[in-house]
């Protein structure tokens, strides 16, 4: 049959939106990125009939909607939506780090509507935004005063902006820190205006060296938490006492960047993380972390310290690009709430999960593992597993658990159809074997879980 012929079945737009197949878009995408899904996939039929496919009209409807449903995929797997983690990462940066204490969730619906985030209902009048959490942090933390920003990175630049634009800061050549996803500790400080005066070696710093580098432009001394690695052996720095010592006696403030912002004590669990308590009590005067790292809140950068220092940091006219929206202040609050009353081991699903212990995760891999049919060609055990903190925070920790092993000729297609399921699950690939660490399910997820896995197997029993 002529190419011409072929051209005349392509379908109109109008058609294909009439096609059952598509019946599930229709209800749930706008139009106008459907109109346009269909529109390129018109397109790519057409090409593929210039280059000497045939298709009868059906065919070319059939074609059409197939590529529709295709566009539709790749847009699902980037639409956010809720992940089992499966990984054993408890703050894995790619899915969120933090999960939110139901009160925390609780709180953030409560202040989606209107709600008196910049007024005093006593009063009526105007007052400080997130003034309440605010005391509350600082009650929290035995610091002077708090003031809270879109997250640590922005609260490093604030600090550094409003402290030091223009003079120098000190800091050891081994704590010029890369974190990840774009924070390198030199860039910062080029982007707020002060001056990176770099003292010591990469190993050793000794606090005469911090001493000597001291000059009638010094605006600050700050030490950064090198979070996601660790040093051993030659080592030296001076601890932030020293810091602090150093800095009243020649009247330079002293800044802290903790980055994981631990409050509640990491030790019970076998971590070992600077407390922003204890940061604050050896007299830091400006003290930094994250809201959504060991803190268990949503993503924000809280910052302790001095009352003087706090009030410049709030008239800093970048303050108002940096300011949270209502809905987060929510979950802060909440948040910090929890560890006031020491209900973080109840109530912080971080906490929660850090809790767990690897027999009773054992018992859950096996109760799963009970609920599978297990196609002959696949081997599915119950084994030892590790989980680790992740998100910048606790470098090398290692905390027992245990995970569903699958075993498999193919662990990347494995992973694949787990991360694609209708309920996505992200597991660990570790030996070619696919890793489904329980540490980080929540057992209200257990079901789903099952199900995601199950629908996995078949389609790999399917293809082999
Ligand atoms: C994680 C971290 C940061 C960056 O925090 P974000 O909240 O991700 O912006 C900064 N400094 C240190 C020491 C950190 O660990």
């Amino acid at each position: 049959m002529p190419r011409t012929d072929s051209l005349r079945n392509l379908p109109a737009v109008d058609e294909v939106l009439r096609d059952p197949r598509l019946a599930d878009a229709i209800a749930t995408l706008p139009q106008s990125l459907l109109v346009e899904w269909i529109r390129n996939s018109v397109e790519e039929c057409r090409q593929s009939i210039l280059s000497g496919r045939h298709l009868d009209a059906e065919a070319a409807v059939q074609s059409v909607a197939e590529g529709v449903l295709s566009q539709q995929r790749r847009e699902e797997g980037s639409r956010q939506q809720p992940v089992i983690n499966a990984t054993g990462i408890l703050l894995h940066t790619n899915l969120g780090r933090s999960p939110l204490a139901d009160r925390a969730v609780l709180q953030m619906q409560r202040a989606a509507g209107y709600s008196n985030v910049e007024m005093d209902l006593l009063s009526g009048r105007r007052n400080q935004r997130a003034d309440r959490v605010c005391r509350l942090l600082a009650r929290l933390t035995g610091a002077e005063d708090a003031v809270i920003v879109n997250n640590c990175a922005a609260a490093t630049m604030l600090v550094l902006q409003t402290m030091a634009a223009g003079r120098e800061v000190i800091v050891s050549r081994g704590q010029l820190v890369e974190i990840g996803g774009g924070f390198r500790l030199p860039e910062v400080f080029a982007s707020s205006g002060a001056i990176l005066k770099e003292v010591g070696t990469t190993n050793r710093t000794y606090l005469r060296d911090y001493e000597a580098a001291i000059s009638e432009n010094t605006a600050a001394i700050i030490r950064v938490h090198r979070s996601n690695f660790f040093q051993g052996g030659f080592v030296t720095e001076p601890d932030i006492s020293d810091l602090v010592s150093l800095g009243r006696e020649r009247n330079i403030p002293v800044i802290d960047d903790i980055g994981s912002g631990c409050v509640s004590d990491s030790r019970a669990f076998g971590l070992t993380e600077p407390s922003v308590q204890d940061s604050v009590a050896a007299g830091a005067d400006v003290t930094l972390f994250s809201g959504d790292k060991l803190f268990g809140g949503p993503q924000a950068g809280i910052i302790v310290g001095r009352a003087t220092f706090a009030e410049q940091f709030r008239r800093n006219p970048m303050m108002r690009a940096l300011r949270l929206d209502k809905v987060t202040i929510a979950a802060i609050e909440a948040t910090t709430e929890i560890h006031l009353s020491k209900t973080a081991a109840e109530e912080l699903p971080l906490w929660m999960m850090l809790a767990k212990d690897a027999d009773d995760i054992r018992q859950t891999c096996e109760s799963v593992l009970s609920r599978l049919s297990i196609p002959a060609s696949l081997k599915i055990s119950v084994c030892d597993s590790i989980s680790q903190v992740g998100g910048g925070s606790v470098p090398g920790s290692e905390i027992a658990s245990c995970a569903i092993r699958v075993q498999t000729s193919d662990a990347d297609q494995f992973s694949e159809l787990l991360r694609t399921a209708k309920v996505p699950v992200l597991a660990r690939i570790s030996d070619d074997a696919v890793m489904i660490d329980l540490r980080t399910v929540a057992d209200t997820q257990l079901d789903s879980l099952s199900q995601t896995i199950q629908h996995a197997l078949n389609s790999t029993a399917g293809q082999a």
